[in-house]
């Protein structure tokens, strides 16, 4: 039988995508390919950014690195390929890494670089939210599997 597909963070998934080269590496979200087939996707990569790079928050609306670079098109750019993957894979929803300026859903650095968190969401997360796609941070699995049994067609 076919799984459901999942689009997920990259990083939550182990791979050395973060912005310092290290990872976000969750067995919970990793323990969900039992069930479901994960898409992993990273948008500061499919954005164009290096790893490493510098770390980047939104402020008024656009996405400034910590060296102060407006990567705000990187970011864009990475949202619209992992909304083309979603659509492509028929992904039936997203597990993203939370409070990330790209990944973020619901709660996102609020661009000082010192940690503090505001509502909103990351410029991926926003994306796929505008385009019916529901988005779940790696805190909200159970939320996940609410929402997917609900779904009868899925
Ligand atoms: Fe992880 Fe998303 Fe940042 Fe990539 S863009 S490192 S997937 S939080």
């Amino acid at each position: 039988m076919r799984k459901t597909k999942i689009l997920v963070s990259a990083c939550l998934l182990g791979e050395c995508c973060k912005y310092n080269g290290s990872h976000n590496r969750n067995e919970q979200v990793i323990a969900l390919k039992e069930k479901f087939d994960l898409i992993p996707v990273c948008p500061e990569c499919f954005g164009g950014l290096p790893t490493p790079r510098a770390p980047s928050e939104i402020r008024n609306g656009r996405v400034i690195s910590a060296t102060g670079e407006d990567v705000t098109a990187a970011f864009c750019e990475g949202a619209e390929q992992t909304l083309y993957i979603a659509r492509e894979t028929n992904c039936a929803a997203a597990v993203l890494k939370e409070r990330s300026p790209s990944c973020g859903c619901g709660s996102i650095y609020d661009g000082t670089f010192t940690g503090t968190t505001v509502a909103g969401n990351g410029i991926t997360a926003a994306l796929l939210l505008a385009n019916n796609i529901a988005v779940f941070g790696e805190s909200q699995l159970r939320k996940l599997s609410d929402y997917l049994l609900f779904d009868e067609e899925i």
